[in-house]
């Protein structure tokens, strides 16, 4: 099983909250998307065997791109790569790039899964926000992508200053009345060197309320679930048949490559991430010099990461596994420090499998930190 990350780093205006690295300024974006097709060709053979069942176009913002760059794109990847028959191909776009026509060239391509950024369907959430679109476009995009995509999630962010579980609960139910297989909901949270984080400082906007977030978390992980919908990571909800293939497979650990000015790759045992800058990136490739540093993952550093992102999920941390994968110490390690988590009634164990409890869900992270080792 194998993934490819594409990151499009262009953005139309920065949102308030966002640390993801992208330019506002687009003139450059035929020549950023001739360096990524380069970029592939560099690196086609990083990935072991040569069959891609996931691509993925993140960003930034994928739905800036115009249908030759698309096509570019995915030309590229088909010459250099076997695309599975039924891969899952998702595309990253923001409400307003959603017009009939972008959505028609999207399907052309071989995109058969959008995630729409949604975020809110209230206009004063998406103003503090500064998304680049309104409610009424939220919608009427959703309306038009579901003419030509059955597989469609959207992002929404809970926990937002001066949002009530009231108004959070109404976006709850707009998103439902959508018919939508598959949601991502994320906490808001306030990353150093945002614009949201300066206006928290200055006083201009209330800071985060950890307890409004759990709160939105618990609506919002109760309404889904009598819906049909199963929490299979602590960000992601799915009907049957609609969890997302791309992300699954990152949290099984399987090899993906990242091409793209900041994007990651792992191939199971080093990272690799490139570097965050437009320019350097395209000066760098166009040397035919790959922009990227990487590490190689101790045991340890690996066996963390496990905890933390299996943790999140409904598939635990299978205590087999951690054995075969890391060896003896680290098995006891986890079961002497689970225990006391076990006690306290925020993980279970169900034969081999250790998961959080419905009381431990959204302390996933910290507990996955008592459970790590420290060299
Ligand atoms: S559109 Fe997405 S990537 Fe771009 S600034 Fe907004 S949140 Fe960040």
């Amino acid at each position: 099983m194998s993934s490819l990350y594409i990151h499009i780093p262009f953005c139309k205006q920065a949102c308030h909250y966002c640390d993801f690295h992208f330019s506002t300024s687009i003139r450059k974006k035929g020549e950023l998307v001739s360096m990524l097709c380069e970029e592939i060709r560099l690196r086609k053979d990083e990935l072991p065997g040569k069959q891609l069942d996931t691509i993925y176009f993140g960003g930034g913002t994928p739905s800036l791109l115009s249908s030759e760059e698309l096509k570019q794109i995915c030309d590229t990847i088909n010459n250099n790569f076997e695309v599975r028959e039924d891969a899952e191909i998702t595309l990253e776009a923001n409400p307003d790039d959603l017009t009939l026509e972008n959505i028609k060239i999207f399907k052309k391509a071989g995109i058969n899964r959008l995630s729409i950024g949604v975020q809110s369907f209230f206009e004063e959430d998406l103003q503090l926000m500064n998304r680049a679109h309104n409610a009424t476009e939220a919608l009427e995009s959703i309306q038009m992508a579901k003419q030509f995509f059955e597989n469609i999630s959207i992002d929404l962010i809970y926990g937002i200053p001066g949002m009530s579980n009231e108004r959070w609960k109404t976006n709850i139910e707009t998103a439902l009345s959508l018919g939508l297989p598959h949601f991502s909901c994320y906490a808001l949270t306030i990353e150093p060197n945002t614009a949201l984080k300066k206006m928290i400082e200055k006083g201009k906007v209330k800071p985060v309320d950890d307890e409004a977030a759990r709160a939105h978390f618990d609506i919002l992980t109760m309404r889904l679930k009598e819906k049909g919908f199963t929490h299979y990571e602590f960000s992601n909800y799915g009907k049957p048949g609609f969890f997302s293939e791309n992300n699954t497979a990152y949290w099984f650990g399987k090899p993906y490559l990242g091409i793209g000015p900041s994007a990651h790759s792992y191939d199971g045992e080093n990272r690799k991430w490139n570097i965050s800058n437009n320019t350097l990136y395209m000066k760098s490739i166009e040397m035919g010099k790959l922009p990227l540093e990487q590490e190689e993952l101790s045991t340890t550093d690996r066996y963390n990461e496990y905890v933390m992102t299996r943790l999140r999920t409904i598939w635990g941390i299978d205590i087999n596994e951690v054995e075969e994968r890391f060896g003896n110490l680290y098995k006891t390690h986890l079961l002497n420090e689970a225990s006391n988590e076990i006690k306290l009634g925020l993980l279970k164990q169900n034969e081999n499998v250790i998961t959080v409890t419905k009381k431990g869900k959204f302390l996933s992270d910290g507990i996955a930190s008592n459970l790590f080792f420290i060299n």
